[in-house]
């Protein structure tokens, strides 16, 4: 983390680009500046909360700098071990099957006020936030008594990656992609799934994190060989496995002989910046900054690249039938208006807003895009939980929640399962998912937002 305060210290650019936008850099800027007014360094304690305020949210223009972070925050995991309260916090996926095979009447004693607020208490939950409430069935329950754990025979047909809070806090959202994709006359496949592993991540809990994103790749990879296509609906997820997982992979000794790189070469491909060819690089200079030693440098090359090339946002995925005339179904009518919010996962990813052309396309619909390439709903996965940085997310969400208050919309729309959480916490307009506009807008005679 010193190195990073020193780096971003001398560099100075996230002084003023990201000031708004992430609690980070203005923290960090506030600890290099009062080390300088006072002469006291930088301590451990602060060090390690200042690494707790970034969310990897991929905003700001230094991919090495975040992943120095979350290398801070895994040494700092396997140094002191992880906290009770963090691991029942942060683990989507352990807490949602905890749940799952809770009795019914738990889980309803679980979202009244008092014990909430002692389950709050014990995870190290702010007093105002509420945990959120456990469904009656997870999605992938409800996926097994459908019978969509079986591949099927028909074309098209897609592996569905629903993530672990859609499939276990939000299970109507995978449902309503499941509903979507049917009704296009597309099969849905959901294989056996592990959470993407980003929650883990941002806790420094490598073990947990590569073990899960080791299963999900073979899992995902063996459908796509029996030639699935591969769609996910959560923005973290995908940009996990389309971006995160594929760092750096190219300096590999497998891709630079794929890309024909000579003894002394190193070849980086335009394509990483959006060109064509490949730059070539002396090796002998630039060796030791540019290889292959990520936080995923352990998995196959190859095969980070080729999930990351696959896995594609069910936005982009719909969109892409609609552009092939291969959306069989167009979309009844529904009346209101939406503020639609791109979240950042969705953003950084770099496929456009597929999901503001699919909503568009409802009769009756308004929908008002709303928020910039800067804006951020300030929740940081389970940050905005944690009852030292509440009201620090509820500031960093200000801009953007004055915006949708000024389009007062009917609902707010977002493909991103933690804004939902914290725009429900902030707003009182009913928050979903574009798919269960959409599917509301399949199904015939049902009018409401
Ligand atoms: S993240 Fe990159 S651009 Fe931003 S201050 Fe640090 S080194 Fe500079
Ligand atoms: S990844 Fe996001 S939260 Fe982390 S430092 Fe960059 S902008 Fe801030």
């Amino acid at each position: 983390m010193r190195s990073v305060v020193d780096a971003c210290a001398d560099c100075d650019v996230c002084r003023f680009l990201m000031d708004e936008s992430c609690l980070f850099f203005p923290e960090l800027y506030r600890l290099y500046d009062q080390e300088k007014d006072t002469g006291v360094p930088i301590g451990e304690n602060a060090l390690s909360r200042l690494s707790d305020m970034c969310t990897l949210c991929g905003l700001c223009p230094c991919p090495d700098i975040r992943m120095k972070v979350i290398q801070a925050k895994t040494e700092r995991a396997r140094a002191r071990g992880m906290p009770l309260s963090i691991k029942l916090l942060a683990d989507v996926q352990r807490f949602g099957q905890i749940g799952a095979r809770a009795p019914k009447m738990l889980k309803s004693a679980l979202s009244s006020p008092p014990l909430c607020g002692m389950a709050g208490k014990a995870a190290g939950v702010h007093p105002e936030r509420s945990l959120p409430r456990l469904p009656d069935e997870s999605f992938f329950a409800w996926a097994r008594r459908r019978g969509l754990d079986r591949p099927p025979d028909r074309t098209p047909r897609v592996a569905y990656f629903a993530g672990c809070t859609a499939g276990y806090l939000f299970p109507e959202v995978a449902r309503a992609a499941v509903a979507v994709l049917e009704r296009n006359g597309v099969s849905v496949f959901v294989p056996p799934q592990q959470c993407c592993g980003m929650p883990t991540l941002l806790e420094g809990d490598d073990q947990t994190t590569l073990q899960r994103a080791e299963t999900n790749l073979n899992t995902l990879l063996a459908a796509a060989r029996e030639g699935f296509d591969i769609v996910c609906s959560c923005p973290t997820c995908g940009f996990l496995m389309t971006s995160l997982l594929r760092e750096r992979a190219v300096y590999s000794a497998a891709c630079q002989r794929l890309l024909g790189a000579g003894a002394d070469e190193i070849k980086v491909p335009e394509a990483e910046r959006g060109g064509k060819g490949a730059a070539c690089l002396k090796k002998s200079m630039y060796e030791n900054i540019l290889k292959d030693d990520g936080y995923f440098s352990s998995f196959d090359p190859l095969q980070r690249i080729a999930l990351s090339e696959t896995m594609l946002d069910m936005g982009a995925y719909l969109d892409g039938l609609r552009q092939d005339g291969a959306l069989n179904a167009g979309p009844g009518e529904l009346s209101g208006r939406v503020a639609y919010y791109a979240p950042c996962h969705q953003r950084e990813q770099g496929i456009g807003a597929p999901y503001l052309e699919l909503l568009s396309r409802i009769p009756g619909l308004t929908v008002e895009p709303v928020g910039g390439a800067m804006d951020c709903c300030g929740m940081g996965g389970s940050l905005g939980f944690k009852k030292d940085f509440h009201d620090a997310s509820v500031r960093l969400a200000k801009p953007l929640v004055r915006k949708i208050q000024a389009v007062a919309p009917d609902a707010v729309v977002t493909d991103c399962l933690s804004c939902r959480l914290q725009f429900q916490h902030l707003l009182p307009y009913p928050v979903r998912h574009p798919l269960e506009i959409l599917a509301r807008a399949y199904r015939a005679g049902d009018p409401e937002i």
